[in-house]
């Protein structure tokens, strides 16, 4: 995009998924860790549909030639508010690991973003990893609209990660893009749900509350309406795909 689009010419240009400490994959006790270089190709071979967010994210991704080349790292570094990766990420309560001569620091994802294409990265950082919290939440499901089924960017992209405990809500992270200024966590909705017994009515209410969330403008790829009418319904049909199937 910097280059095609902005027309960007830099001095010098580092290909930052060539660089070994940008491309480590590794399971530790109580989290994953992504290197921000891989591309998303990459990161699906080697996670293997272990993290079933992110193996129902990756085929709704544009196509297989964008993901074979587009990393982690890009999709957040160019911090669009329709990018796809942070409301899969902020729905796994994922964090970064920014790097920098100066050493490491960890910005939780839901911290990045500080405006429209703004964020928490200092210059001479750069994301090194993408740290994702173990063990999993266990029912999740991720939602695009667009205007094409392939090789489109959202109009709304939602990640949904939830934890039961007797049919109560344990803890729910939502995460959302093309709703605001930046990709957010739709608070107002998760708290709804926090503690409730996760029923047809109480999730039809904090759907509502879900269409809601965030600031939707009009644009060329969706009205304000219809991006607000595809949040609550990307919580029913959470609800009706994902959940009504692990409860039986
Ligand atoms: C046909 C097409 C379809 C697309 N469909 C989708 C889609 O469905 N969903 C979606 O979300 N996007 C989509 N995109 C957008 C695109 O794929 C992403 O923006 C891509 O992920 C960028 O990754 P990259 O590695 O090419 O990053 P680059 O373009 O190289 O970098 C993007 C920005 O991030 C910065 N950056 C890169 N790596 C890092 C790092 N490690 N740390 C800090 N900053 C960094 C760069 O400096 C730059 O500002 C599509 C693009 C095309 C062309």
């Amino acid at each position: 995009m910097e280059v095609n689009i902005r027309h960007a010419r830099a001095g010098v240009t580092i290909a930052v998924d060539g660089l070994a400490e940008l491309r480590e994959l590794e399971w530790h006790d109580g989290h994953v860790r992504i290197g921000a270089g891989l591309n998303l190709t990459e990161i699906e071979r080697r996670l293997d549909g272990r993290i079933p967010l992110m193996a129902e994210w990756f085929p709704q991704f544009a196509s297989r030639l964008i993901r074979n080349s587009a990393t982690l790292g890009g999709n957040i570094g160019t911090a669009s508010p329709i990018g796809d990766s942070p409301p899969t990420l902020l729905a796994l309560d994922a964090s970064l690991i920014l790097a920098s001569r100066e050493g490491e620091r960890e910005v939780a994802l839901a911290d990045f973003f500080r405006g429209y294409r703004q964020t928490e990265l200092r210059d001479g950082e750069l994301i090194r990893a993408v740290k994702i919290p173990l063990p999993l939440a266990p029912i999740t499901g991720f939602y695009k609209y667009a205007k094409r089924r392939f090789d489109d960017i959202s109009s709304v992209a939602v990640g949904i990660a939830l934890e039961l405990e007797s049919d109560n809500v344990r803890r729910i992270r939502i995460g959302l893009g093309g709703v605001a200024a930046t990709p957010i966590r739709a608070l107002k909705a998760e708290e709804a749900l926090a503690g409730k017994p996760w029923t047809k009515r109480n999730v039809r209410e904090a759907a509502r509350v879900m269409g809601q969330e965030g600031t939707p403008l009009s644009d060329h790829r969706a009205s304000a309406d219809y991006r607000a009418a595809m949040l609550e319904q990307a919580l029913l049909k959470f609800f009706f795909e994902k959940s009504e199937v692990v409860r039986g």
